[in-house]
């Protein structure tokens, strides 16, 4: 499994930024970017995003 952002849905409103305990997400150019190398994959950062801009897939 890993996180995927719709950059489609993305406002960058940085909602999951403090959702998630590992600080694997930034905004960078107003859309959030995940760094699989601190993402645990929790889904914390799923259910904070009130757009449904993020989503646990496989892979
Ligand atoms: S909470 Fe959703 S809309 Fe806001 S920055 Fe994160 S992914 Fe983007
Ligand atoms: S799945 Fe968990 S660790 Fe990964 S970005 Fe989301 S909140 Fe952070």
């Amino acid at each position: 499994m890993k996180v995927k952002i719709d950059l489609k849905k993305c406002t960058g409103c940085s909602k999951c930024l403090e959702s998630c305990p590992f600080e694997a997400i930034k905004i960078v150019s107003e859309k959030a970017v995940i760094d699989f190398d601190k993402c645990q994959v929790c889904g914390a950062c799923e259910s904070s995003c009130g757009r449904g801009a993020i989503t646990l897939v496989d892979g």
